[in-house]
């Protein structure tokens, strides 16, 4: 198996994407979810130009990308798996972004952590840098239910990120059922750009909620069509196809 030529075939697929939508490339970001994927197996993908990482569970990504990000530091490493409020510390110090903020009493708890985040830098434009990057989590149909379940309390949950000094939101993930059926999938997908545009409306400014991560390895062009900028792609990218 190449995980190279996994990359080459995703990329391939995510450009006849945009360009049958008319959208840029250089407007979506291709994440490489590496959750049960050894170190090797991530460097390959990095020689192969990803840069942004996404893992599910905290213990195991310490355990991966401790040494890895001192020997790559434009590692961008995202947490795209429920957490836990007894782990929110470690999750706030080592990842540059939770995306699976679906909790609104996890928010106090992060932005808590994140000060620390804060205190560690010492000028005040390395203190901006530092705020935590979090998305919100919306359920839009998918079975687990994770999520926020719908648009009143992911209006809450915005307000109380807003609220907090210490973190940053850059606006919404979601994942679509696991299913063959195309319109339940792109409806899925929908639902989050309509939240999007909801909360540019009552939250501004829109940079606020730039940031669309949807698609997998099974949905990522219908992703592609409704809008996405950032596919989370494991297997496509670290299982033989
Ligand atoms: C595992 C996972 C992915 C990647 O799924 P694939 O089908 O392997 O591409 C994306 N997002 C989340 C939240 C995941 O847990």
């Amino acid at each position: 198996m190449s995980i190279s030529g996994n990359i080459a075939k995703v990329e391939e697929r995510i450009q006849k994407a945009c360009g049958a939508a008319g959208r840029k490339r250089g407007d979506i970001t291709l994440m490489g979810v590496s959750k049960f994927v050894p170190v090797n197996m991530i460097e390959e993908a990095w020689q192969s130009g990803i840069r942004c990482f996404g893992e599910s569970k905290i213990q195991e990504s310490l355990a991966k990308f401790e040494t890895f990000r001192e020997d790559h530091p434009e590692l961008d490493l995202h947490l795209i798996g429920s957490l836990q409020r007894n782990k929110a510390k470690k999750a706030v110090l080592f990842f540059d972004c939770i995306q699976s903020v679906d909790r609104l009493e996890l928010i106090g708890e992060l932005d808590k952590f994140a000060s620390m985040r804060q205190a560690a830098a010492r000028q005040a434009a390395a203190r901006q840098a530092a705020a935590l990057n979090v998305l919100l989590e919306l359920h839009t149909g998918e079975d687990s239910k994770s999520g926020f379940s719908g648009f009143d309390e992911l209006f809450r949950a915005a307000e109380i990120v807003l609220s907090g000094a210490n973190l940053k939101p850059q606006g919404l993930m979601t994942m679509a059922p696991f299913t063959e059926d195309a319109r339940l999938i792109r409806g899925s997908f929908r639902q989050l750009v309509k939240a999007q545009k909801e909360l540019e409306r009552r939250f501004p400014p829109a940079e606020n909620w730039t940031c669309l991560s949807m698609g997998m390895s099974n949905d990522f062009e219908i992703a592609v069509e409704e809008g996405s900028t950032m596919l989370r792609i494991g297997g496509g990218i670290f299982k033989e196809q």
